[in-house]
Order: C-alpha cells, then structure tokens, then sequence
C-alpha cells in the first residue's frame, strides 16, 4: 500500500477510536429531546459507505481502478497534514461539547449552552473538521471515487442538518443562541469588528439560567 494511504487509515482508526470513546463517556445521559427522523437515517446512510466502505475497496480492490488518476506525492502529503488539522479539532470540539454531544439531534435534560473554546470562534466544529477530512480525503486518495465522494455526502447531510440543528439549539435556549450565533460564524470566524467586540468576555461553561455575557 502506498505510504499517504496506509496514513490515511492510521487517521481513520485514531477517528474511529476518539468517536468511540466519546459515545462511551456521554451514553448514560438522559434525553429530552431527539430528532432521529427518516431524513437523518438517509443522510447517514449516504455518508458512512463514503467515508467506511469506499476507502477499503480503493486501497485493497482493484474495482475502482477505473477512476484512478495520477496525483503528485507533495499533494498526498499536504492532505496528510490537513487530515492532521480535522482529527485536532474533531477531537478539541468533542472536549468542549463534553456531555452535550450527540451523534444525531439530541438536547439532554441538563443541555448547556457551550460557547468557549473552539465554539467561541465557530458554531459547528465537528463540521468544520468532516469537511476538512473531505478535502484530506480528496487530496490523498489519487481515485475520483474514493477521494471527492465524502464532500457531495457531506454537503447534503451540512446543508440539511445545519438549519435543523440551530433551530432546535434556538427553541432551548432562545435568545442566548441567537445572540451567541450573531457574533459566531458556522465553519469560519466571524471577521468583523462588531463580531470581535461581541467576543471579547470569554463564557466558560454556562448554566441554563445565567445570561451570556
Ligand atoms: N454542530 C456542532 C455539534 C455537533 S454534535 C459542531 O459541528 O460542532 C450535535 C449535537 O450537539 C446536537 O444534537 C446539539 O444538541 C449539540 N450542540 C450543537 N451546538 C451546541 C452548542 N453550541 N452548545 C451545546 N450543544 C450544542
């Protein structure tokens, strides 16, 4: 196996193993909220063969062979090291969620708003680091197929998810989302100077009654 792909697996286990760790740590809390409809079962459905099945075929099958096509090795590396930047901050937002994470839509009985550390700067970063692992993807596989097919999954599953997600986020906790979405941008910083004035007191972890500084 080339050495970019065996990385690339490498990467995939390290994602596999902190995912796992997370859904350990945050499995006893209770829901009061969850939207596991048929839209996120079919979302979920379209992403996970991208991401799960099509890298295995690619690297230890010849079927995909056909959309194979040549791909310079500084390309693969620099895709190495953008795979590094999405594990960092799939990992640093599943520490700053802490036990408000959820694989699907969930708000839990105790749900915090969580506005510090990587959610200081963005609203979605978990998104943030799949979008970077489609583009890793891209970058280190030499194959149409088992590289770009993450970023189209990905764009239905952001695109619909996304709205879905700050709605629910907007019903619990009203205009505190709304003020801490208005100085926030969803996967970039917000870069301008209202958005920075609005940032400066930092909010560690908050609770439900108190209000954003
Ligand atoms: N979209 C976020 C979180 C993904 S996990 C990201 O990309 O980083 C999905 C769950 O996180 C949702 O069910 C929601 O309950 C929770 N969530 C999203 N943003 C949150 C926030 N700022 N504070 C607390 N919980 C949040």
């Amino acid at each position: 196996m080339q050495p970019p792909n065996a990385v690339f697996f490498v990467g995939l286990v390290v994602q596999f193993v902190l995912r796992h760790h997370f859904i350990e740590r945050t499995k006893s809390e209770k829901k009061k909220v969850r939207q596991i409809d048929r839209t996120e079962k079919i979302l979920l459905a379209i992403m996970l063969p991208t991401a799960l099945l099509l890298p295995p075929l690619y690297c230890f099958t010849p079927l995909l062979s056909f959309a194979d096509y040549d791909l310079a090795a500084s390309i693969r590396w620099t895709g190495a090291v953008i795979m590094v930047a999405s594990l960092w901050l799939f990992w640093r937002s599943h520490v700053d969620l802490g036990q408000n994470w959820s694989v699907s839509l969930e708000v839990r009985e105790d749900h915090q708003l969580v506005s510090h550390g990587v959610y200081r700067w963005i609203r979605h970063p978990m998104y943030a680091s799949i979008w970077l692992w489609g583009l890793a993807q891209g970058m280190m596989f030499a194959n149409w197929f088992a590289g770009w097919s993450v970023i189209p999954a990905f764009a239905a599953m952001y695109f619909i998810r996304t709205p879905r997600e700050e709605r629910l986020m907007c019903d619990e906790f009203g205009d505190r989302y709304r003020e801490y979405a208005r100085r926030t941008g969803r996967i970039f910083p917000r870069l301008t100077k209202a958005a920075k004035l609005a940032r400066l007191p930092t909010n560690e972890p908050e609770s439900k009654g108190k209000l954003s500084p």
